[in-house]
C-alpha cells in the first residue's frame, strides 16, 4: 500500500476533568517524563504555538489548556464575544505535538459557591491593574487553579503580556508553586503588530493603524539609545500613538522587574504601551537595551 506523503499527526488527548488531567500528568512524571504546560484562552495563533514549540523542545510531554477565564474580564469587557474556536485550536496544537488539551468547563474551575481568589499586589498594582480592576486577581486565581490541575515541571508564558508574567512569577514564588516559569519572546506580524486573539476584532482601517503601538515602542528604543530622558521619550510615544489614532491608556518606561518608575536610568527597563482602536484594546511592550 502506498504510504501517505506526510505522516498523520497524533491527536492530543482531550481532557475536561481537572482530576483526570492531574492523574495523567502525574503518571507521565512517575515514568520520568518532564511535562511542559501552556495555559491559553484559545483562538490560537502563532504566538501561542511558539510557546507550545518551546515547551515541546524542552519537555517530553506538553499540555495546553484552553479556557476563556471569566474572572479576568471586567463587567463591560469582551468575555461573551471573545473568539472561541476549540476544533481548530485542537488541530493547531496537534500539529505541534501536544499530548493533552485540557479544556475544562467553568464549573470545574469555579465550583458552585466558589469563594477563593488569589490576590497579588506588587507588580499587579499599576498599568493593567489600575485600568482593569480585578483582572490580575482573575489571572492569578485561574493560573494557580490550572497549575494545581496540571502540575507541570515548567509552564510557558508570552512576554507579550509582560506585566502578567511578573504577576505570575510573584504568585508562584509567594505560594511556593513547584512549577518553573519560562517567558518566551513576543511573536509579531510582519509590520510589527504583536499577535493577539483580539486583533480579529480590528476593522481593516484599525488594523492598518494598529502597528502604531509597535512603532511607538521602536521610537522609545531609539530615544533610549540616544540617551533621551524617560519623560521626553514617554511624550514622544504618546504623541505617536495619538497620531495613529490610538486612544492612549499609557505609554511608559519603567523598571522591567518591578514596573516602578526608574530611579536610575541605567537599570533594566521595559517600554509599555496600551491603547484603544475603536472597541478594541491592545497592549504591547519591549525590553529596552541596557544603557551604560
Ligand atoms: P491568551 O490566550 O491571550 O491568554 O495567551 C496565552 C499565552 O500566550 C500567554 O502567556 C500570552 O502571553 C501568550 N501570547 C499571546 N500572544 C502572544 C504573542 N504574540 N507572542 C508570544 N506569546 C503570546
Amino acid at each position: 500500500m502506498p504510504q501517505p506523503a506526510v505522516s498523520p499527526v497524533a491527536k492530543p488527548i482531550i481532557v475536561t476533568d481537572p482530576i483526570a488531567i492531574r492523574e495523567q500528568v502525574r503518571a507521565a512524571q512517575a515514568r520520568g517524563r518532564r511535562v511542559g504546560f501552556v495555559p491559553t484562552m484559545g483562538a490560537l495563533h502563532e504566538g501561542h504555538t511558539s510557546l507550545v514549540d518551546r515547551a515541546a523542545c524542552e519537555c517530553d510531554d506538553v499540555a495546553v489548556s484552553i479556557f476563556v477565564n471569566p474572572t479576568q474580564f471586567g463587567p463591560s469587557e469582551d468575555f461573551s464575544r471573545y473568539p472561541r474556536s476549540l476544533e481548530s485550536d485542537i488541530a493547531a496544537v496537534a500539529e505541534r505535538g501536544a499530548r493533552w488539551v485540557f479544556a475544562p468547563e467553568a464549573e470545574s474551575i469555579y465550583p458552585p459557591g466558589w469563594a477563593t481568589r488569589v490576590e497579588v499586589e506588587g507588580p499587579a498594582r499599576r498599568f493593567e491593574g489600575e485600568i482593569r480592576p480585578g483582572h490580575f486577581s482573575g489571572v492569578a486565581t485561574v493560573v494557580c487553579r490550572l497549575l494545581l490541575a496540571v502540575p507541570a515541571d515548567e509552564a510557558y508564558f508570552g512576554a507579550k503580556d509582560w506585566q502578567q508574567t511578573l504577576v505570575i512569577r510573584r504568585m508562584v514564588r509567594d505560594l511556593g508553586v513547584p512549577t518553573g516559569i519560562t517567558v518566551c519572546p513576543t511573536v509579531r506580524e510582519p509590520d510589527g503588530l504583536a499577535m493577539s486573539s483580539r486583533n480579529a476584532y480590528l476593522t481593516a482601517a484599525e488594523r492598518s493603524r494598529a502597528c502604531g503601538l509597535f512603532e511607538s515602542l521602536r521610537l522609545a528604543e531609539q530615544g533610549w539609545l540616544a540617551g533621551e530622558t524617560v519623560a521626553v521619550i514617554e511624550r514622544a510615544m504618546a504623541h505617536h500613538l495619538a497620531e495613529r489614532g490610538v486612544t492612549v491608556d499609557y505609554a511608559a518606561i519603567v523598571d522591567r522587574d518591578t514596573l516602578d518608575p526608574l530611579t536610575d536610568e541605567t537599570s533594566p527597563a521595559v517600554a509599555l504601551v496600551a491603547g484603544r482602536l475603536g472597541m478594541t484594546r491592545l497592549i504591547d511592550n519591549i525590553l529596552l537595551p541596557l544603557r551604560r
